[in-house]
């Protein structure tokens, strides 16, 4: 149908920041996205329905056409690859650093490093930079656990605040990049539903800035 849109927005925390963004966009959703079990959600808007899933899939979905916009993390964008998707805008929010990190006080160890994390495409091309040998280990969560239980040597994963390292004796050691919330979209979609696109588009990015000018003052 291409005269409606399809929005695919990543569940959990940058869920609770991307509602107020969209809301200043004038798209409301008709209920309450974070007490219902539903998974398609009706807006204010008639042309504009939301879906909610889980962040890694949300690349998966625009790429592919099931989903015309989505708004996901870098990081979720790096690993994924970005494969048929357009970038157009930074919606600067949940913002933090996806970084090395692993026991406080020890050095990785310069031959072949054992590497914890869920970001293992990521962490290949960056490792492959530096001219690092790695094995990588994929894991789903709690990557700090890994080198306390001898796992691996070093983790990549996001940081924040630290306190999550900081409460396992872990510590950051290199930044791999800084990541953000990005709007991201179907490049068929783009074209063929351009003249919805494009005002939404440019009535996100006002709302970004409007909001970086706030902070700023
Ligand atoms: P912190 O203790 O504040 O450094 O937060 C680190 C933990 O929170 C990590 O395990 C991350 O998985 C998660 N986290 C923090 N910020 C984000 C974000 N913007 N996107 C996804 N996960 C995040």
């Amino acid at each position: 149908m291409s005269s409606m849109l399809t929005l695919a927005l990543s569940k959990g925390r940058i869920l609770e920041d991307t509602l107020p963004l969209l809301a200043d966009a004038g798209i409301e959703p008709a209920e309450d996205l974070q007490k219902s079990r539903k998974l398609i959600f009706a807006t204010n808007l008639p042309y504009v329905r939301l879906i909610v899933i889980r962040a890694t899939d949300v690349p998966t979905y625009v790429q592919l056409g099931a989903a015309d916009i989505g708004v996901a993390g870098k990081d979720v964008l790096l690993e994924h690859g970005g494969a048929g998707l357009y970038e157009p805008l930074d919606l600067q929010i949940a913002t933090c650093k996806l970084m090395t990190a692993g026991i406080k006080g020890q050095t990785a160890p310069a031959s072949r490093r054992r590497v914890a994390t869920k970001f293992v495409n990521l962490a290949k091309s960056y490792y492959a930079q530096q001219g690092i040998q790695v094995d990588l280990i994929k894991l789903y969560g709690a990557m700090e656990l890994a080198p306390l239980m001898g796992l691996a040597d070093e983790i990549v994963d996001i940081v924040d605040t630290g306190n999550t390292l900081r409460a396992n004796g872990l510590e950051p050691r290199e930044l791999i990049a800084d990541i953000s919330t990005r709007l991201v979209v179907n490049q068929a979609s783009m074209k063929i539903k351009h003249q919805l696109i494009h005002p939404l588009i440019e009535r996100l990015q006002a709302g970004v800035a409007a909001r970086t000018q706030a902070k700023s003052q």
